[in-house]
Protein backbone atom coordinates (compact mmCIF):
# COMPACT_ATOMS: atom_id res chain seq x y z
CA UNK A 1 0.00 0.00 0.00
CA UNK A 2 1.18 3.56 -0.69
CA UNK A 3 0.96 5.98 2.00
CA UNK A 4 0.19 8.88 -0.45
CA UNK A 5 -2.49 9.77 -3.28
CA UNK A 6 -2.68 11.88 -6.00
CA UNK A 7 -6.33 13.44 -6.70
CA UNK A 8 -6.96 15.40 -10.08
CA UNK A 9 -9.25 19.09 -9.67
CA UNK A 10 -10.42 20.50 -12.97
CA UNK A 11 -11.46 23.74 -13.24
CA UNK A 12 -11.99 24.58 -16.92
CA UNK A 13 -8.97 24.98 -18.54
CA UNK A 14 -6.68 24.50 -15.69
CA UNK A 15 -6.99 22.63 -12.13
CA UNK A 16 -4.98 21.18 -9.40
CA UNK A 17 -3.53 17.77 -8.94
CA UNK A 18 -3.56 17.53 -4.77
CA UNK A 19 -0.90 15.27 -3.56
CA UNK A 20 -1.90 13.96 -0.37
CA UNK A 21 0.70 11.96 2.36
CA UNK A 22 0.09 11.17 5.50
CA UNK A 23 -2.71 13.54 6.23
CA UNK A 24 -0.66 16.30 4.47
CA UNK A 25 -0.62 17.79 0.79
CA UNK A 26 0.98 20.36 -1.84
CA UNK A 27 -1.38 21.75 -4.32
CA UNK A 28 0.18 21.25 -7.99
CA UNK A 29 -1.22 23.25 -10.46
CA UNK A 30 -1.68 22.69 -14.31
CA UNK A 31 -3.06 23.64 -17.37
CA UNK A 32 -4.75 22.35 -20.35
CA UNK A 33 -1.72 21.90 -23.20
CA UNK A 34 -2.47 23.74 -26.69
CA UNK A 35 -0.28 20.79 -28.22
CA UNK A 36 -0.90 17.57 -29.14
CA UNK A 37 2.00 16.59 -27.56
CA UNK A 38 0.82 16.99 -23.91
CA UNK A 39 -2.08 16.60 -22.38
CA UNK A 40 -1.24 19.21 -19.46
CA UNK A 41 1.37 21.23 -18.72
CA UNK A 42 2.78 22.81 -15.65
CA UNK A 43 4.44 25.79 -14.91
CA UNK A 44 7.77 25.62 -12.49
CA UNK A 45 6.53 23.12 -9.90
CA UNK A 46 6.61 24.24 -6.45
CA UNK A 47 6.68 21.55 -4.24
CA UNK A 48 8.58 23.21 -1.50
CA UNK A 49 5.84 23.33 1.21
CA UNK A 50 3.12 21.55 2.73
CA UNK A 51 -0.19 23.44 2.69
CA UNK A 52 -0.18 22.85 6.76
CA UNK A 53 2.96 23.68 7.41
CA UNK A 54 3.85 26.90 4.99
CA UNK A 55 7.03 27.93 7.56
CA UNK A 56 9.27 24.61 6.85
CA UNK A 57 10.44 24.01 3.18
CA UNK A 58 10.42 20.63 1.95
CA UNK A 59 14.27 19.49 1.60
CA UNK A 60 15.23 18.52 -1.84
CA UNK A 61 15.44 15.03 -1.62
CA UNK A 62 11.67 15.03 -0.83
CA UNK A 63 10.46 17.13 -3.36
CA UNK A 64 12.61 15.08 -6.09
CA UNK A 65 10.83 12.12 -4.20
CA UNK A 66 7.15 13.72 -5.38
CA UNK A 67 8.49 14.55 -8.70
CA UNK A 68 9.09 11.20 -9.61
CA UNK A 69 6.04 9.80 -7.88
CA UNK A 70 3.79 13.01 -9.79
CA UNK A 71 5.21 11.23 -13.13
CA UNK A 72 4.12 7.64 -12.23
CA UNK A 73 1.17 8.98 -11.44
CA UNK A 74 0.58 10.98 -14.47
CA UNK A 75 1.76 7.46 -16.76
CA UNK A 76 -0.39 5.35 -15.13
CA UNK A 77 -3.50 7.89 -15.74
CA UNK A 78 -2.25 7.88 -19.66
CA UNK A 79 -1.61 11.98 -19.07
CA UNK A 80 1.52 13.28 -21.09
CA UNK A 81 3.16 16.62 -19.78
CA UNK A 82 5.78 18.31 -19.85
CA UNK A 83 7.28 17.08 -17.09
CA UNK A 84 8.79 13.77 -18.67
CA UNK A 85 12.23 13.19 -18.50
CA UNK A 86 13.66 12.78 -22.28
CA UNK A 87 12.08 9.01 -24.02
CA UNK A 88 16.32 8.32 -25.00
CA UNK A 89 18.96 9.31 -22.22
CA UNK A 90 21.67 10.50 -24.31
CA UNK A 91 24.64 12.16 -22.20
CA UNK A 92 26.77 14.25 -24.38
CA UNK A 93 30.34 15.50 -23.86
CA UNK A 94 29.49 18.69 -22.80
CA UNK A 95 29.38 20.29 -19.39
CA UNK A 96 26.17 20.80 -17.48
CA UNK A 97 25.20 24.35 -17.17
CA UNK A 98 24.17 23.57 -13.62
CA UNK A 99 26.02 26.03 -11.46
CA UNK A 100 29.12 23.75 -10.00
CA UNK A 101 27.89 20.73 -11.34
CA UNK A 102 31.00 18.52 -13.11
CA UNK A 103 28.46 16.03 -14.99
CA UNK A 104 27.68 16.19 -18.78
CA UNK A 105 25.03 17.11 -19.82
CA UNK A 106 21.87 15.03 -21.98
CA UNK A 107 21.28 15.44 -25.58
CA UNK A 108 18.19 18.03 -25.76
CA UNK A 109 18.58 20.00 -22.27
CA UNK A 110 21.29 21.97 -20.99
CA UNK A 111 21.22 19.96 -17.56
CA UNK A 112 22.31 16.97 -16.71
CA UNK A 113 19.77 13.99 -15.66
CA UNK A 114 19.41 15.26 -12.06
CA UNK A 115 19.55 18.87 -12.61
CA UNK A 116 17.18 18.46 -15.78
CA UNK A 117 14.75 17.41 -12.38
CA UNK A 118 16.37 20.53 -10.31
CA UNK A 119 15.19 22.74 -13.21
CA UNK A 120 11.65 21.51 -13.10
CA UNK A 121 11.18 22.53 -9.42
CA UNK A 122 11.07 26.39 -7.85
CA UNK A 123 14.80 26.94 -6.41
ZN1 LIG B 1 24.23 18.80 -13.54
Amino acid sequence: MNNYDFKMTKLGRDGYILYNEEERDIKIYWEASGVLKYNIIFSTLNLKKWSDTPGIEINIEKQLEILHRLRKWLKENKIKSNIEPPKKIIVTDQHCHWKNCKDNKIEGSAFCLKHFDFNLLVQ
